[in-house]
């Protein structure tokens, strides 16, 4: 099926770095003097067209925010159309010492885009392009701009895949998903994103390019520094282009549900699932209690998805928690032994069994359990804290018994879901409304459960980013020396602070 390599247009030209570029001159400022937002629009607009800078109007506030609850005003948005235009806004941000948040589409859940020193929005979904793909390398060239899901459609017809699917894949930019090292339902069999990049285009404070990694599978000359920007949430520097690995699209897909009487069954099903010889594609869990809101979610339909299971679920006793898995392979046959296997293993361990197939049709069905999860939860209340911590994938019961107890103590009942086949949790608490006065208990609880997250050898955060949201969390798991040696890799990219200021370094 391979094609040859197509190039839509042209990328970034490496080649053509730092010296080229014509940096404009602009008006010094007096001693003392700070810039004036006026004088920044009107430096930004030598360059950018007008209507791509925007400093009012309906659509401005969204720029101070993302889907976290926090929320900022910056100065000015400014939507790069190309790689010179941000090359420009940040030679402009660093000259005159203003601060610039790079945003990809603001699906962010920890507060990592949001504006809160003023200055310069710097948007990068416009750079949206998929220059190049080479099936012989196993490998693509995007602009930052473009979702997970554009680029799998785009990449079909090579019979190729980007394989890290975060549940976001419509709603981030690739530009996101690296600042913040994205994972996703298929990260227990592939990794995150950081696992998949061979190279980055990134432009520093000032202006000038640099270019990480190559395209070579292999390639130890020197620091990994594409490694160190995927996950450094735009405070070292902004994404312009990506070479992204890619596989083949494998052909089957097994999926299969299973709910056990209790939340440490799943938890210990889970274990023993990673213990064992078969690594599922998809392990994603969901507790008593969200399942509940799910079944009522659900409504009529709850029936036809979940059969007979529906009786553990919604019956008399407490309920049952669950676990969704997929299976993938080159044919059905395989996919559907992976799922024998596994299915012989879960159902020895207590699991029964609500579905198991190598149909498409039928696995959406079955998965409509895990897409009704997210507005289920709202089944409990209209305001949700809900954070994403991780653990060691052998210590999953722990978590699991561990974060009930915290509950316990605050008085307070979690939602618990996630991506367990990588230990991520989300912990979610629902309260009535934004004033509810348990919100301040609920942060503490969160707190604690951090607490026991890093006890149990893991993070306070798998896959959202420290933002604002876990900054004050973040000494639970990094001590001072470890900080300081974080700013000082800062200040090496971003000597005056400008990127990303207010956060957590
Ligand atoms: C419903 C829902 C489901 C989600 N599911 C998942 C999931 O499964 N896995 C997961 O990991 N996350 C998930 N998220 C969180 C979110 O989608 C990710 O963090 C995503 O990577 C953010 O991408 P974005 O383009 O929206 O970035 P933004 O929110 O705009 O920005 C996020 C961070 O990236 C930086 N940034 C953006 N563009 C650039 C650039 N070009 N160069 C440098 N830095 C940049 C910003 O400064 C900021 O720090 C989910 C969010 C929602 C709302």
């Amino acid at each position: 099926m391979g094609r040859a390599a197509a190039v839509y247009n042209k990328p970034v030209d490496t080649a053509a770095n730092t010296d080229s570029f014509p940096f404009i001159e602009l008006p010094e400022l007096e001693p003392g003097e700070t810039a004036d937002p006026l004088l920044i629009v009107a430096a930004i607009g030598e360059v950018i067209e007008h209507k791509r800078i925007i400093t009012k109007g309906p659509e401005f506030a969204a720029f101070g925010e993302d889907t976290s609850m926090d929320k900022a005003r910056p100065d000015v948005a400014v939507l790069a159309k190309t790689v010179d235009e941000v090359r420009h806004v940040m030679y402009v941000a660093d000259f005159y010492s203003v601060p610039v948040y790079a945003r990809g589409l603001g699906s962010g859940l920890s507060g990592g885009s949001v504006p809160v020193k003023g200055g310069i929005v710097l948007d990068t979904s416009p750079l949206n392009r998929l220059w190049e793909v080479t099936p012989g390398n196993r490998s693509c060239r995007v602009g930052p701009g473009l979702t997970i899901q554009q680029l799998n459609e785009q990449l079909k017809s090579y019979n190729l895949w980007f394989p890290p699917w975060p549940s976001s894949h419509d709603i981030a930019s690739i530009g996101g998903n690296i600042a913040e090292n994205a994972g996703g339902i298929t990260t227990v069999k592939y990794g995150t994103f950081r696992h998949w990049l061979f190279s980055l285009t990134c432009v520093l404070p000032g202006g000038k390019l640099v270019h990480t990694g190559s395209s070579a599978v292999k390639d130890v000359a020197g620091l990994d520094l594409t490694s160190l920007i995927c996950g450094s949430e735009g405070m070292l520097c902004v994404v312009v282009e990506a070479e992204l690995r890619l596989l083949p699209i494998p052909p089957a897909i097994g999926t299969a549900l299973y709910v056990f009487d209790n939340d440490e069954a799943a938890a210990r099903a889970a274990q023993s699932v990673l213990a064992g010889p078969v690594t599922p594609r998809t392990l994603e869990f969901m507790d008593a209690t969200v399942m509940g809101c799910v079944v009522k979610q659900l409504g009529d339909e709850a029936r036809d998805a979940l059969g007979s299971a529906l009786d553990v679920i919604a019956g008399p006793a407490t309920g049952g928690a669950v676990l969704a898995l997929e299976t993938d392979a080159h044919t059905d046959a395989d996919a559907l032994a992976q799922l024998t296997q596994l299915d012989a293993l879960l159902t020895g361990l207590g699991g029964k069994q609500v579905g198991l197939t190598v149909d498409r049709a039928e696995a959406l069905k079955i998965w409509r359990v895990r897409s009704e999860l997210s507005p289920s939860c709202h089944q409990l209340g209209e305001f949700k804290l809900s954070e994403d911590v991780a653990v060691p994938r052998h210590r999953l019961v722990e978590f699991v018994a561990g974060l009930t107890a915290v509950g316990e103590q605050h008085g307070l009942t979690w939602l618990n879901y996630g991506h367990i086949g990588d230990g991520n949790f989300h912990i979610t608490l629902m309260f009535d409304s934004e004033d509810d006065p348990r919100i301040a208990v609920g942060r503490e609880a969160i707190g604690d459960a951090c607490k026991l997250a890093v006890s149990l050898g893991g993070t306070i955060t798998g896959e959202h980013g420290v933002g604002l949201a876990k900054a004050p969390y973040l000494k639970l798991q990094r001590d001072s020396e470890y900080i300081e040696l974080m700013r000082r890799v800062k200040s090496a990219f971003d000597p005056k602070g400008i990127l990303n200021p207010g956060k957590w370094l």
